[in-house]
């Protein structure tokens, strides 16, 4: 549960920047044929196409994304990777590139960072996304990463949050609430063992909470998986921050509304159980909870029977005039208004 103590002591001064960079990147292998240059020049070289590019960057700060104490390197890294690939995937593209920043302060050796390299080379390998630069400096406290994903997409394949039409379905890939949970299950954990070291915490039944939380997977394959029903999404954008917040985008940028029903929120039997021993509501988790991952997208109502019974899919709403708000239909059937915090919603009543 606790950062490893007695991995290898070896310095980073003892590399020097440059040292350090092709150390950490030397068994990267360029897999995509659109990068010409990857790491070792003053700046990557990419080969152009007639595709749009796409661009998305996110910075990670220990203390305020992470906690170390239950959060290994090696999973930091590939978890960095997948947040910026899934922003490229919500926009219906291919990722083929990122690049990897990091400031880290004197705390950490070199093992520390071959972890989180080889998480981030994970990453790149299961993705087929090549690493073509960054930069490492130092840092007062503690550990930052930022990570920028390109990506291509076809000019008529790009979908973007302001596409929704009245009437079309909502739909979302996967389930929702688990990685939320599993947070609550590790900071749990982190607490018994502050208080008895000697605990072995049982998570098995957690087990799926967990890697949902510390291994999260982008959604590569729901583009291809919706190219393959032949379904073009009118609008799409991925789970980080909960369900809610992103329904809400997606509304009004696309000045529409919505209705959502509770009972077709896909949970995870881990989430309706745990939620139970927690005491907490399992829609509010899905609702509020974050770092899901999933795909979020809005089809034409024509495309119902292609997108129905599919197992990637759950069909959980459709889309409203703007007028009608943004709600959510509990199982008693009342309506109730989204907010930005579906938890706070749900609360007052
Ligand atoms: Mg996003």
């Amino acid at each position: 549960m606790i950062e490893d103590k007695n991995q290898g002591r070896t310095s980073l001064s003892e590399l020097g920047e440059f040292g350090l960079i092709n150390h950490l990147t030397q068994y990267f292998k360029i897999k995509n044929p659109a990068t010409v240059k990857g790491v070792g020049d003053d700046a990557a070289v990419l080969e152009a196409s007639e595709k749009q590019t796409l661009v998305t960057t996110d910075l990670l700060i220990e203390g305020v994304h992470f906690d170390l104490s239950y959060m290994p390197l090696k999973h930091l890294g590939y978890k960095a990777v997948m947040v910026n690939l899934s922003d490229v995937y919500a926009m219906n593209g291919e990722a083929e590139q990122i690049t990897v920043s990091i400031a880290v302060s004197n705390r950490f050796t070199l093992e520390a960072l071959e972890a989180l390299y080889a998480g981030i080379q994970l990453a790149c390998d299961t993705y087929k996304v090549d690493l073509v630069g960054g930069d490492t400096t130092s840092s007062n406290k503690g550990i930052l990463i930022s990570v920028t994903a390109i990506g291509k997409a076809n000019k008529g394949d790009v979908v973007y949050r302001s596409g929704a039409k009245e009437t079309d379905l909502i739909v979302v890939s996967g389930d929702l609430g688990a990685a939320y949970l599993g947070l609550q299950v590790l900071e749990r954990e982190k607490q018994v063992f502050q208080v008895n070291p000697n605990n072995q915490p049982d998570l098995d039944q957690y087990t799926y909470l967990i890697e949902r939380q510390l291994k999260p997977e982008a959604r590569k394959d729901v583009p291809g998986l919706l190219k393959e029903l032949e379904v073009k999404p009118t609008s799409m954008i991925d789970i980080s921050d909960g369900l809610s917040s992103e329904i809400m985008h997606v509304c009004s940028q696309s000045k529409k509304g919505c209705k959502i029903y509770e009972d077709k929120i896909p949970l995870d039997p881990q989430v309706i159980s745990t939620c139970e021993e927690f005491n907490l509501d399992s829609t509010m988790i899905a609702l509020s909870g974050g770092e899901d991952y999933e795909l979020l997208f809005t089809v034409s109502i024509d495309d119902f029977e292609k997108v129905k019974g599919n197992p990637n899919f759950s069909i959980i709403g459709h889309i409203t005039a703007e007028d009608q708000g943004m709600n959510l239909v509990t199982r008693a059937n009342q309506e109730i208004e989204l907010k930005a915090q579906g938890w706070n919603a749900l609360k007052e009543e």
